[in-house]
């Protein structure tokens, strides 16, 4: 199998069977963000233990892009701490923007977004989640 068929089944099955996904009533929703280029449109709640990231629930209607990055997120940042999260959401931006790119061990799944930086137009796709994390997380801190 090419590299590229690998990432591309990984995002399906994110985008088929998104993790930590459920459906978010408009006024339940501590974020929501939409993407007009794309037509994305994510809902996210976070629950913040201590230091720890608790629980995320995303509620995603758009793109593969943008349901396979939220998936992974969710995946990834669930019962870590809120520090590392924050610094790895923001290293995965600057990547997507064009920074420094991240290693496959600091990535995982992740890696399979990493094309998306080929597509100026996708790369909202891939961060939006992030950055409704981050929100979400600057919320229930303030
Ligand atoms: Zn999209």
């Amino acid at each position: 199998m090419q590299l590229d068929e690998i990432y591309q089944e990984i995002i399906l099955d994110h985008y088929k069977h998104p993790r930590h996904a459920r459906i978010i009533a408009e006024d339940e929703a501590l974020v929501n963000e939409e993407n007009p280029t794309c037509g994305d449109h994510i809902k996210l709640n976070a629950r913040l233990e201590g230091d720890q990231v608790a629980d995320v629930e995303i509620d995603c209607q758009g793109c593969a892009i943008c349901s396979a990055s939220a998936s992974m997120m969710a995946e990834r940042v669930v019962g870590q701490p809120i520090t590392a999260v924050m610094k790895f959401s923001d290293s995965l931006i600057e990547m997507m923007r064009g920074g420094p790119v991240l290693s496959e061990s600091e990535l995982g799944d992740l890696t399979a977004l990493s094309g998306v930086r080929q597509y100026p137009l996708r790369v909202k796709c891939a961060t939006m989640p992030w950055h409704a994390l981050e929100s979400a997380i600057r919320r229930l801190r303030s």
